[in-house]
């Protein structure tokens, strides 16, 4: 047995409650075998919100029957395992490669999400549906524990809420303290990958995402929104949103930028309560010799809707200086279109969820038209996120969706541009700092490219079509 694995099934019997109706031995079992296979497992669990109402109409034999159907239906998924259920709801282990687990565990939530047959007629489930995604060395009970937590605490994308990875743990303080080491010293974890933003006709690059990304020197890549929620939870957020601006804006401008280019970066809306934030952007945009049209300033729908009063003024302040700001992950959250429409935002960006089945389902491809006519009349710049295959690109086309990003299209890596001065490289995200002492170190512009254009094929050479088709 490795090491891992002696963590791992060393289950200290977990404080009564908090493992409600999970099967840990099961659990530790699934994990061993995926572990085998090179998967990964994503603890989910579901819980029937209305289960008094049910329990007070119906009685307890069709909660019951509610149950059993959930189980029938989550089973149902390919690489799901039941791993227990109570009287209000169940947690299942979807096995998966790591690229593909957090798409089956949507599809799973997804698969859930419908009217339940009961004997006294059909019913509503309103259903919680969490998820932890468990880690190497993390002992079963403390991925369920995590799951469970989710439920409450998780962040709530779509119909599913993801459990913080790293953070549910105890070790949450040890991380904050490597954190700000990383982002205060000169340790060289936190840096930046990059994606393309392509035209979906031409296939030029006509911008790019800066993503950021920390290899903890024991845990390893820690993902994204696990930074950014840590940062955003203990005070980092300023000094992970300015270095990540300062490094990109540096590499932009070091780079021969094609007419009309952008650089998308995300911004949390914690960052645009801060005292002078726009003059800090304009200051920095300035320092590089660089328009402020350059810079689009990324913002999740579910924060703008959140901090709407707050960050309203910060934003019309950002596009009066010709700062664009775009809406991230537009589809996510459960705002009135009307009123995302009316924030001065001049790009929207499609969640994945909206052209994941375009291709296999005539409702969303005709959702996803029917999205589209609408932001034109708007006259938004669309870009839809997350394609992963040919067919999306061809679907996506004949919709007239004009540009695109997406693992199909260039996965994030390093800067997708033509580099003017080599010298760029490893030069401190702020300028006012000598090469060396770089705070905030990006291994990133690396490369000569040959152009600015991405060809399709370069996607997936061995392919016939050129892009990498394996979602299709
Ligand atoms: P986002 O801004 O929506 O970025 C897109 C995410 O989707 C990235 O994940 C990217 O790697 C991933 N992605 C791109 N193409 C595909 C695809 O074809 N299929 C799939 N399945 N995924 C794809 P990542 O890098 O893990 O970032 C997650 C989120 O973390 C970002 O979502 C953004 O909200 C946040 N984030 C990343 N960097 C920063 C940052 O510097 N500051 C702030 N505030 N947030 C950041
Ligand atoms: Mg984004
Ligand atoms: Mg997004």
């Amino acid at each position: 047995m490795s090491a891992v694995e002696a963590t791992e099934a060393a289950e200290v019997p977990p404080p009564r409650g908090s493992e409600e109706g999970v099967a840990l031995p099961r659990l530790a079992t699934i994990r061993a075998r995926a572990r085998r296979r090179r998967h990964e497992v994503v603890v989910v669990v579901v819980s029937v919100d209305n289960a008094d109402e049910v329990v007070a109409a119906r009685g307890w034999d069709t909660l019951a029957a509610v149950v059993a159907t959930l189980v029938w239906r989550g089973t149902s998924l390919a690489g799901a395992d039941l791993i227990g259920t109570t009287e209000r709801g169940l947690t299942l282990a979807v096995s998966a490669a790591a690229d593909e687990v957090e798409d089956a565990t949507r599809r799973l939530a997804h698969l859930l999400d419908d009217l339940v047959d009961t004997p006294g007629g059909p019913l509503w489930a309103s259903l919680r549906v969490a998820a932890h995604r468990c880690r190497a060395g993390e002992r079963s009970a403390e991925c369920a524990s995590a799951a469970r937590a989710a439920l409450t605490a998780g962040r709530p994308i779509g119909t599913l809420r993801w459990s913080s990875p790293t953070i549910e743990t105890t070790r949450e303080g040890e991380l904050v303290t490597d954190l700000a080491l990383a982002l205060l010293s000169d340790l060289e974890q936190v840096g930046l990958a990059y994606q393309p933003v392509v035209d979906l006709s031409t296939s030029q690059i006509v911008g790019a995402e800066a993503l950021v990304r920390w290899t903890h020197p024991q845990i390893g890549p820690v993902p994204a929104l696990t930074v950014v929620h840590l940062a955003e939870s203990h005070g980092l957020i300023g000094r992970l949103g300015r270095a990540v601006l300062a490094r990109s804006l540096a590499t932009a401008a070091g780079s021969d930028l094609p007419p009309g280019f952008r650089l998308h970066v995300n911004v949390s809306p914690f960052e645009l309560r801060e005292p002078a934030y726009v003059e800090g952007v304009l200051g920095l945009l300035d320092e590089h010799g660089l328009p402020p049209s350059l810079l689009l300033l990324e913002l999740t729908e579910t924060a703008l809707m959140a901090d709407e009063g707050e960050i309203r003024p910060v934003l019309e302040e950002l596009c009066q200086a010709g700062v664009g700001v775009g809406i991230d992950d537009f589809g996510t959250g459960y705002s009135s279109i009307a009123r995302l429409m009316d924030l001065p935002a001049h790009t929207v960006k499609l969640d994945r969820s909206l052209s994941r089945d375009i291709a296999t389902s005539p409702e969303a491809f005709d959702l996803l038209g029917s999205v589209l006519r609408m932001l034109r009349t708007t006259q938004r710049r669309v870009v839809a996120e997350g394609i992963e295959s040919a067919v999306q690109v061809a679907h996506l086309r004949a919709l007239g969706c004009l540009l695109g990003q997406g693992y199909a299209l260039g996965r994030p890596g390093d800067w997708p541009l033509e580099l003017i001065d080599q010298s760029t490289e490893g030069s401190s995200p702020d300028s006012s700092q000598p090469r060396k002492a770089s705070r905030f170190a990006v291994g990133s512009p690396r490369k000569r490219r040959q152009s600015h254009s991405l060809r399709i094929d370069d996607a997936n050479p061995s392919s016939k079509i050129g892009l990498n088709d394996s979602s299709a």
